[in-house]
């Protein structure tokens, strides 16, 4: 039995009750092996003694006290209990906020076992933070120390025990409960599933003793263990996906089609690009016409193509997409174009109207809130072939959209979709009505990805670099302003608007809060009214509807509308070469990815632009660093850099907010040298044995095909 085949649904565990199924399920946790895979984000060493005295020493106190007395304070509804105690080293006082029933329960000149985190306040060693236990056999109160096994023994003590994350309706204690009744009903017959030789090399546990020890180990070392067992075991799995897509592209497999001629052949461009190009009042940038040389050479190959397109904000991506697009129409095949936001989709839906409805091309514009015969019509003219360019958001690949015959997918901004999203998107060949194969894949982004991280989730790609901007850009001037010389800002901005030019002010919220920040309503209310009553101004967030959104920036656009102030709704690919200032207030708030996609809106012109950075008096170091960095840095991949530094690995840019990359336990930056290990493992066992039929495969072959897909790990 492996772990991902105890698909029993919860119920099945004792103690589970209606109440946590419910809350579970709504975490996403339904059956037996999604609760074992819930890996707790802490533990808390309760294993050993830490008396009162040694509070500072360590994170937590763990120890035996005695009830001394009772106090409150406050008044009414405020009334607050204290309880003193007092264990063999130093008094304490317990601060019970809402929680007055413990008066009854600790009882004067009774034992308890106490775990908390104190602290000095008033006078006291406090805490407001703690858990108690009576102790059953009142010990006489001498002065033995407590051992583990000795009378800090108990379920809630004297182990280390694991903290889980959690959501509202749900305590640490029923998770406890729930996972140790798990692993005692199911975890011993659980078998391993990396190859025996892994195991042995590496030096790390079975599965069995792995999955009770992440959530109850008997000691430090063994956690540590467990741990190192599981990471290993994720990251191998991961990579024997990558490899796996790597390989099938590489030989052929299932992908493989039809030899194309084309313009791939010859290295020119094909006639409907050409034409496109004629029309262009510019030419392309070098980088441009190497992405889209390489691009035409792999659509015209035998395999399905899967490149990462890169290139700096601004550098020009759509433009290389919509030639892309063109190659597969002359192929006479169709292109889905996803973006991750309705905004992007629509501004992309624009420029295609604009640019390649000109030269036949059909294209059209699917979102998730389209009416129902509206969509109807439009699915019925994608399967029919009837429509040749699609550009939407993930409702492009809903289940109910069929193609006639999809040949390109393109992702725009693809560090904001997930790995998860990537294998529908891929999945959606197969479903094209008349396809000879997998349709090619271009995936677009301008955060540089580390490395390590491209290895792990795009081992399998070809990547293209544009790392020109086009002629006459000027780099935008970036200042920053203390929030005091706002006034400042705003006389600069008011000369700019007087030139013609328009700006945005970007916010850290949407609607007041009670804090001390700025908000894009009321904003836009000062700037429209007080601050620059002459040009019209207009407000655009996450919550206003699409419909409303899709005016506004097409005013925008148009330059009907001068000033705009939004949330960094503005921050992905909207693009208005007018626009020549960027505003944006609180900035020290925003991360550096932000801040470079935000300042990335302007500058898009031949005119100079400007990007002020506003700050708040209160700034902290870190706060402090990322302006200057952006202050004296425009090129993505170094900030990228500098991003890196600054948060450290595990919180990249866009990585675990969008889900990137979903592990459960495994985090490719912090874990490099075990993932560099797990991918040599796993390409030297393909490379040797692609179709996994060796002996000492077979567990590999076993866990591939049994699983239903990885819960945490999809591909
Ligand atoms: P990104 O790579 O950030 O997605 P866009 O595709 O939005 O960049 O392009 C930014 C702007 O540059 C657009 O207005 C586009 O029309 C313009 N552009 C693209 N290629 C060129 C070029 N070769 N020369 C001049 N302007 C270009
Ligand atoms: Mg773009």
């Amino acid at each position: 039995m492996f772990l991902r085949e105890l698909t029993a649904a919860i119920d099945h565990i004792r103690g589970a009750g209606p109440k946590s199924i419910h809350t579970l399920a709504r975490m996403g946790i339904t059956s037996v092996a999604d609760l074992l895979c819930h890996y707790p984000r802490d533990w808390e060493d309760r294993s050993r003694e830490i008396p009162l005295r040694d509070y500072q020493k360590h994170p937590s106190v763990c120890t035996v006290v005695r009830v001394l007395a009772h106090d409150w304070f406050g008044f009414g509804r405020m009334k607050t209990l204290k309880v003193h105690v007092e264990d063999r080293t130093a008094r304490g006082v317990l601060v019970c906020f809402n929680r007055p029933f413990l008066e009854k329960q600790l009882v004067l000149g009774n034992y308890y076992r106490l775990w908390g985190r104190f602290f000095y306040k008033y006078g006291d060693i406090q805490s407001t933070d703690f858990e108690i236990e009576v102790l059953d056999k009142g010990p006489p109160p001498g002065d033995e120390p407590d051992r583990p096994g000795g009378r800090l023994q108990s379920r809630n003590f004297g182990r280390i025990l694991p903290v889980y994350p959690l959501s509202a309706g749900l305590n640490q204690g029923m998770l406890r409960r729930l996972v140790g009744s798990a692993l005692d009903q199911y975890a011993a017959p659980l078998e391993d599933e990396l190859p025996p030789g892994i195991i042995r090399r590496e030096g790390l546990a079975s599965k069995a003793r792995a999955v009770r020890a992440i959530h109850f180990p008997a000691s430090p070392e063994e956690l540590e263990l467990a741990r190192k067992t599981l990471i290993y075991e994720e990251l191998f799995y991961l990579e024997v996906m990558v490899g796996k897509r790597a390989l099938e592209r590489r030989q052929g497999g299932e992908g493989r089609r039809e030899e194309r001629g084309g313009p791939g052949k010859t290295g020119g461009f094909s006639p409907l690009q050409q034409r496109l190009l004629d029309r262009l009042p510019f030419s392309l940038t070098p980088g441009q016409m190497g992405a889209i040389a390489e691009i035409n050479r792999d659509m015209a190959g035998p395999f399905p193509m899967a490149r990462l397109l890169q290139g700096d904000v601004g550098s020009g991506k759509t433009l290389v997409s919509f030639l892309a697009a063109l190659g597969a129409v002359e192929a006479g095949g169709q292109t889905a174009l996803l973006a991750p936001t309705e905004l992007l989709a629509r501004q992309h839906a624009e420029n295609a109207g604009a640019l390649l409805e000109p030269l036949g091309i059909r294209p059209a514009f699917l979102t998730g809130n389209l009416r129902a015969a509206g969509r109807s019509l439009l699915l019925k003219a994608l399967a029919a072939g009837e429509i040749d360019l699609v550009i939407g958001t993930h409702a492009l690949f809903s289940r109910d959209v069929l193609y006639k015959n999809l040949r390109l997918v393109v992702v725009d901004e693809q560090h904001r979709f997930g790995v998860i999203q990537r294998s529908l998107i891929m999945g959606k060949g197969q479903s094209s009505l008349s396809s000879p194969g997998k349709p090619d894949l271009l995936m677009m982004s301008a955060t540089p990805i580390p490395r390590t991280l491209a290895l792990t989730v795009f081992g399998d790609l070809e990547a293209s670099i544009i790392r020109d901007l086009p002629p006459g850009r000027k780099p935008v001037k970036t200042h920053l302003a203390r929030e005091s010389n706002e006034d400042k800002v705003y006389d600069f901005v008011r000369k700019e608007l007087a030139a013609g030019r328009q700006a945005y002010f970007v916010y850290p919220l949407i609607e007041e809060n009670g804090k001390d920040l700025k908000d894009a309503v009321s904003m836009a209310e000062r700037l429209g009214k007080e601050i620059f009553p002459q040009y019209p101004t207009a407000l655009i967030h996450s919550r206003i509807d699409e419909e409303e959104k899709r005016r506004i920036m097409g005013e925008f656009r148009r330059g009907d509308i001068r000033i705009l102030a939004a949330t960094s709704v503005v921050e992905v690919g909207v693009d208005v070469p007018n626009a020549a200032c960027m505003v944006i207030e609180h900035a020290d708030r925003f991360g550096l990815s932000a801040l470079h996609q935000l300042r990335g809106r302007v500058g898009r012109g031949a005119e100079q632009a400007y990007c002020f950075l506003v700050y708040s008096e209160e700034l902290t170091e870190e706060g402090k660093t990322r302006l200057k960095v952006m202050r004296e840095n425009s090129d993505g991949f170094i900030i990228a850099e500098e991003d890196l530094k600054l948060r450290g690995p595990g919180q990249i840019a866009g990585i675990e907010q969008s889900g990137y990359l979903s592990l459960g336990i495994a985090d490719p930056l912090r874990d490099a040298a075990e993932l560099e290990r797990a991918r040599n493992d796993a390409f030297a066992m393909l490379e040797a044995d692609p179709g996994l039929l060796l002996p000492e495969h077979l567990r590999v072959a076993q866990v591939l095909s049994r699983a239903p897909p990885f819960s945490k790990v999809a591909l």
